[in-house]
């Protein structure tokens, strides 16, 4: 029998689509997919080439559990300078990035406890915080798909441990300003929570800076931040990332990782190591999505089925729909009658069920080609 815990688990809320995606593919036609959430490039070159060689002068072995130093050491320096503070090596371990964020909500969580999501925010938290014991609580956003910070503040009670924060935003888009961030940290120390910053999207920025609450003083106290390669540098097949944890922490963490995947895969550390060099590459690929953003958004704007607005980051955007379907009903329709797959906004939180994600990691070609059939489909 499978356990309760296992079976609460809710899996992807977009298999079912992907597979009839993948069936329209199969039998050869011309379907085309918006619902895409890695970089659609392949690791820069200098990339694999650097892991390859190390690959064959055998470090193919395990690392240390906390991942290799001097991968540690780049990282310590990169927040270090990005927040003006003093980050430690030993607070930086090297983990994939979802199971950062997996061990984050692990090491603060006891069962029952609250963690405060982000309406809307990316499919895996919740079930990140089930797993963990805790319970998922959203927080709407404003329009511009900043937090409302006084809502959170009346969604606070001694249950509440973590508010989980994600800047860039996936499915918004949405990049915090300093005052977005400041007023979140202001709650975290007034209210005494932990801050897990997912920022994972930090180098596909078009309008704003990137700003970690980590920046802020006594943050460093309270801050949890995740990060990685998969978006940045197009890696999301080398499973690498980081947790940067508050002091006090990382010897837990770090027990937790020697006792479940070991270590991160060793190849992959030294592709990371090599992609901290590679300061190109993410620029690249913003500018090449930033056109791209701007394609979709002339093209979809001009239907009064929708309501578009472009967004300051990531690769996604999170049109509202004005025709009276759900993001649901639209998504299945859509696919078959016009053979283009967007994912439905209902698995990203409440405010998504009338809103559909729409990624822009695709071919200008087929981007303007979709877009041209959504468009058709509105009417
Ligand atoms: N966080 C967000 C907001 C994401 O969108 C994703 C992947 O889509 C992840 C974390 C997980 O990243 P990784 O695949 O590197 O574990």
């Amino acid at each position: 029998m499978v356990s309760t815990r296992f079976k609460e688990i809710v899996p992807s809320p977009t298999v079912s689509l992907n597979n009839k995606f993948s069936e329209l593919k199969e039998k050869g036609e011309n379907a085309i997919s918006f619902g895409v959430g890695e970089p659609d490039a392949t690791t820069p070159e200098d990339v694999i080439e650097f892991a390859a060689r190390k690959a064959k002068e055998g470090k193919t072995h395990y690392t240390s559990s906390m991942g290799i130093k001097e991968l540690r050491v780049r990282i310590a320096e990169k927040y270090s300078r990005m927040t003006n503070k003093d980050i430690a090596q030993d607070d930086v371990i090297i983990t994939p990035a979802k199971f950062a964020l997996n061990m984050a909500v692990q090491a603060v969580i006891e069962p029952g406890e609250r963690v405060l999501i982000q309406d809307p925010s990316f499919v895996s938290y919740t079930e990140i915080i089930k797993i963990a014991g805790g319970v998922p609580v959203y927080f709407p956003s404003r329009e511009d798909g900043s937090p409302d910070i006084e809502a959170v503040k009346e969604l606070i009670d001694h249950r509440t441990r973590m508010i989980m924060i994600n800047s860039p935003s996936n499915p918004h888009g949405w990049v915090a300003s300093k005052e977005d961030m400041r007023a979140i940290t202001d709650v975290a120390l007034d209210k005494d929570l932990y801050v897990a910053s997912d920022e994972i999207y930090e180098m596909i920025i078009y309008e704003g800076t990137h700003i970690s609450p980590l920046s802020y003083p006594g943050m460093e106290e309270r801050t949890f931040v995740i990060n990685g390669f998969s978006k940045s540098h197009a890696m999301t097949g080398w499973r690498l990332g980081y947790l940067i944890s508050p002091p006090g922490f990382t010897h837990y963490i770090d027990a937790f990782q020697q006792q479940t995947i070991t270590c991160a895969p060793s190849i992959s550390q030294y592709a990371a190591l090599r992609a901290m060099d590679n300061t190109e590459f993410p620029e690249k690929m913003r500018l090449t999505f930033k056109r791209r953003r701007d394609l979709l958004y002339s093209i979809l704007s001009k239907s009064s089925g929708l309501e578009i607005k472009k967004p300051a980051g990531t690769f996604y955007s999170f049109p509202r729909l004005r025709n009276g379907m759900s993001g649901e009903e639209f998504s299945v329709k859509l696919l078959e009658e016009k053979r283009v797959l967007v994912t439905p906004g209902s698995g990203f939180g409440p405010s998504g069920v009338d809103r559909v994600r729409i990624s822009f990691a695709l071919s200008e070609d087929n981007l303007e080609e979709g877009a041209r059939r959504i468009v058709e489909f509105l009417g």
